[in-house]
């Protein structure tokens, strides 16, 4: 399946190694009011505070994101090394998060399961990942992915049956590659009630079958951008218990402030209230949607928001 048009030429720069949609969008250049921040407690369950475009500023953008009323953070692990990092952000952050995991676009790096493994024994870690595959681009080669991913699920296996504190969800990236991706999945032994798609990007009949597997999805900013109905359908068709909002920042900025890099946590009120109107939510039926979100984030990752 090639996704249509999404994201914008320096958005496909940018987020290349994340594998967001790539195709040009077509902006309708319509001038939007920004919707009012604060109005919303959410959370922003996927985001990458260890990129360098945060580099010394996570506190920063942490103050701003409480700013504007959004709770906190989970702050997702891309590598091994990356995953140790993004633990020791969490240290002196009380409203930061992190997850552990290898991400397939990383697949040809350098990675140690030990490493790995010491990340996600960390209190503060709340899921195993990002994890999955990418059919979008040809690098690294879709066997090796597979062979990355087939490892890394055999060694979470090992880790949860070893210790019942690493058996945590899983958040997976999936890019061109759900029949793959959940053919691969029905094989193991974890779970879809504990798995979530994160960054949807797929078709409807894509969001479907992650729904009927049992699975959940997690929308970012692509939802507010015209060009994407298809995941507009999906966040409208998805039952309330099992989504989740995130920015997946630095990338996919939401409208209305997609021309601002890098995107940062406080945006995710923007793809809180693009839902809430698709759905047809607003006033106090939106309040309570954005509840259900954060009580969602809590169920799914086991913790308790500030
Ligand atoms: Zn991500």
């Amino acid at each position: 399946m090639i996704l249509a048009g999404f994201i914008t030429a320096s958005e496909e720069l940018e987020g290349s190694r994340l594998g967001i949609p790539v195709a040009r969008t077509h902006q309708s250049g319509k001038k939007q009011r920004p919707p009012l921040l604060g109005c919303a407690r959410v959370f922003d369950t996927h985001c990458h505070l260890t990129f360098p475009d945060f580099a010394g500023r996570t506190a920063e953008i942490l103050a701003g994101a409480a700013a504007v009323g959004v709770r906190g953070a989970i702050t997702i692990g891309t590598s091994s090394a990356d995953s140790l990092h993004a633990r020791d952000l969490t240290l002196a952050n009380p409203s930061l998060w992190h997850s552990a995991g290898v991400h397939p676009l990383y697949s040809d790096q350098p990675r140690s399961w030990s490493d790995l493994k010491a990340a996600a024994s960390s209190p503060k870690c709340l899921a195993w990942g990002e994890l999955g595959l990418d059919n979008h681009y040809p690098n690294p080669p879709r066997d090796l992915q597979r062979r990355v991913l087939d490892e890394q699920l055999e060694f979470i296996e090992r880790c949860r049956s070893e210790l019942p504190a690493l058996n945590k969800p899983l958040v997976l990236h999936c890019r061109d590659a759900f029949d793959d991706l959940l053919a691969m999945l029905r094989q193991t032994s974890f779970p879809p009630s504990r798995m979530v798609f994160h960054c949807f990007t797929g078709t409807v009949d894509d969001a479907r079958k992650v729904l009927d597997f049992g699975a959940w999805i997690s929308f970012t900013g692509v939802v507010t951008f015209a060009s994407a109905a298809s995941v507009a359908e999906a966040a409208r068709i998805c039952p309330s218990d099992r989504m989740m909002v995130e920015t997946d920042s630095p990338f996919l900025t939401p409208e209305p402030m997609r021309k601002i890099r890098p995107n940062e946590p406080k945006f995710v009120v923007h793809v809180a209230q693009k839902i809430a109107a698709i759905r047809g939510l607003f006033g106090p039926d939106a309040d309570r949607f954005y509840s259900e979100l954060d009580r969602n984030a809590e169920r799914f990752f086991g913790f308790t928001m500030p």
